[in-house]
């Protein structure tokens, strides 16, 4: 499956963080529905993870890196932060196995 046909400029949803890196929307078909997210990384000494989001109220969002060994929308987050240089190819999922590695 190719997980680039749905990149979008910019995000749809709002978001509260100024220092996530956004990496293009991504659409999944769950439930029986398109549902659309916005892909972000966070990367600094403070926090490193990647973001999914679906819906522009606070709390719409998955992350964690540890997630996305089996959530597909943080997979191609983390995909395509790899991608585009915002984090490191150490983490690289799924060429470390199923554990992630910082
Ligand atoms: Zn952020």
């Amino acid at each position: 499956m190719n997980t680039f046909t749905a990149v979008k400029e910019k995000p749809v949803y709002e978001h509260d963080c100024d220092e996530c890196w956004y990496l293009g929307s991504y659409e999944k078909w769950q439930d029986g529905k398109t549902v659309l997210y916005d892909l972000y990384a966070h990367w600094d000494e403070g926090q490193k993870t990647v973001i999914a989001r679906y819906g522009s109220d606070g709390p719409d969002y998955l992350s964690g890196l540890p997630f996305a060994s089996h959530e597909e929308v943080l997979r191609v987050a983390v995909e395509r932060a790899i991608q585009y240089g915002v984090i490191p190819e150490t983490v690289g999922w799924p060429r470390s196995g199923h554990v992630l590695v910082l």
